[in-house]
């Protein structure tokens, strides 16, 4: 890769530990970012530097340390705020993740909107993590669950959504790029025409936040969220954005340390107000100190650059692979790319193709990538995720095709 004034590609991939130094041998092409992203040093160095200085528990000590502690995890709300643009930080809740945030939507919002005979409407191409939720909750309300179809791949239409919904339609839970083939769904689109029928909207942020800029506000979104373990942070963190007048009357998730005013075992529990109602217990508070430093870095690239890496990455991969006898990409990634290509090759389970990959030192995900739906609605068993990061290289993705080209020859 050569570096630009815009992309300065060798500073910004020496800035990973890991790539250098794998622990075994030679670092493998890390080609699994839609998984798990790897941590940039000013994040490592922000989650050791609050260990270091500033361990303690938050809002709960009358002591400098813990009001300093404090202070971080609050400063890190902020710049998510920022990062998102969100209006108010408390509109941002600390989760675990992607999964904890859906899960918690489905237990608080969703839950007392839901009833018998009404419908949640999803789109065909989402991961599990936005679908179960919803799916639980429908079961166990009586409620329908509408899917709107995904077969070709192609981004969700406004006009499929509109067609799905209902006067019964309680809420839409679109992804914003989906994980298995990198489809960007025009979630703006979306969410009007769902607002149109006064339908709320769930975002799932988890693979649009590393690769695109995301404006909730401009989105319009009623909650989006996403996961820091994908975005560079730390892994056991996570964001749900919501709506300020949404989330404020929200009941607790779960309930415990950090939820409540007072408790007495004669009079109703007064729970404090959102996001901290929404935060029981201790929260991972270095993850979130090092979610912030990987925001914070991010937003310090040239995002129009990082997206062009992105673009120029995928139409490479496109390229290179398809020109591997037998190999077929799925979808047409390069429509509007967001670092995923995913492959098949016909004949051969995508396990094995993975294997084999992973013995000439390639790490990429292979399998139904928890979206084994998506993949019926496809018709096929799985498929070979090649899914990048701001610092890989096309000369990664020459060691897939080689490594793919000795799998063709029967060297297997
Ligand atoms: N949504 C999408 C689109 C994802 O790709 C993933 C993870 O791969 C998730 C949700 C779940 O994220 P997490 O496991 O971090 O909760």
């Amino acid at each position: 890769m050569t570096d630009t004034a815009a992309y300065p590609f060798t500073p910004v991939r020496a800035e990973f530990p890991f790539l250098a130094t794998s622990g075994y041998g030679p670092p493998p092409a890390y080609l699994d970012n839609a998984a798990t992203t790897q941590k940039p040093q000013p994040v490592l160095d922000a989650v050791l530097d609050f260990y270091t200085t500033a361990n303690s528990n938050i809002g709960r000590g009358f002591y400098d340390l813990s009001r300093r502690a404090t202070a971080r995890y609050e400063e890190a709300r902020e710049v998510v705020r920022r990062f998102v643009n969100a209006a108010h930080p408390d509109e941002i809740v600390f989760t675990r993740g992607t999964t904890d945030a859906t899960n918690l939507l489905a237990e608080t919002f969703a839950r007392r909107l839901v009833g018998p005979g009404d419908n949640l409407v999803v789109s065909g191409m989402e991961h599990n993590s936005n679908l179960l939720p919803w799916r639980r909750l429908c079961e166990r309300r009586g409620a329908d669950l509408r899917i709107v179809s995904a077969t070709a791949g192609t981004p969700v239409r406004p006009e499929d959504l509109a067609a799905a919904l209902s006067r019964r339609t309680r809420l839409v839970a679109v992804t914003h790029v989906a994980n298995v083939l990198g489809t960007v769904n025009p979630v703006r689109d979306l969410v009007r025409v769902a607002h149109e029928r006064g339908v709320p909207v769930v975002v799932d942020g988890a693979q649009a936040v590393a690769h695109l800029p995301v404006d909730v506000r401009g989105i319009g979104a009623d909650f989006y969220c996403f996961s820091g373990h994908k975005v560079y942070g730390p892994m056991g963190v996570g964001v749900l954005y919501g709506r300020r007048d949404l989330l404020a009357d929200l009941p607790p998730y779960q309930v415990g340390g950090g939820t409540v005013k007072g408790v007495s075992h004669d009079s109703p529990v007064a729970y404090v107000p959102v996001p901290a109602r929404l935060e029981a217990g201790t929260p991972d508070i270095a993850a979130a100190v090092g979610l912030a430093a990987a925001l914070s870095w991010l937003d310090g690239l040239d995002r129009r650059a990082v997206r062009a890496h992105d673009a120029d990455l995928v139409r490479y991969a496109v390229t290179t692979l398809t020109g591997v006898d037998g190999v077929r990409v799925v979808g047409d990634p390069t429509a509007d790319p967001a670092g995923i290509v995913s492959i098949v090759v016909p004949g051969l389970h995508p396990y094995d193709v993975g294997g084999h990959l992973d013995q000439h030192g390639v790490a990429v995900r292979s399998g139904v990538h928890c979206a084994s739906t998506f993949l019926d609605e496809l018709g096929l068993l799985g498929t070979v995720r090649l899914s990048f990061a701001v610092y890989n290289t096309t000369e990664e993705i020459d060691r897939v095709a080689a490594a793919l080209r000795t799998l063709r020859a029967g060297e297997w």
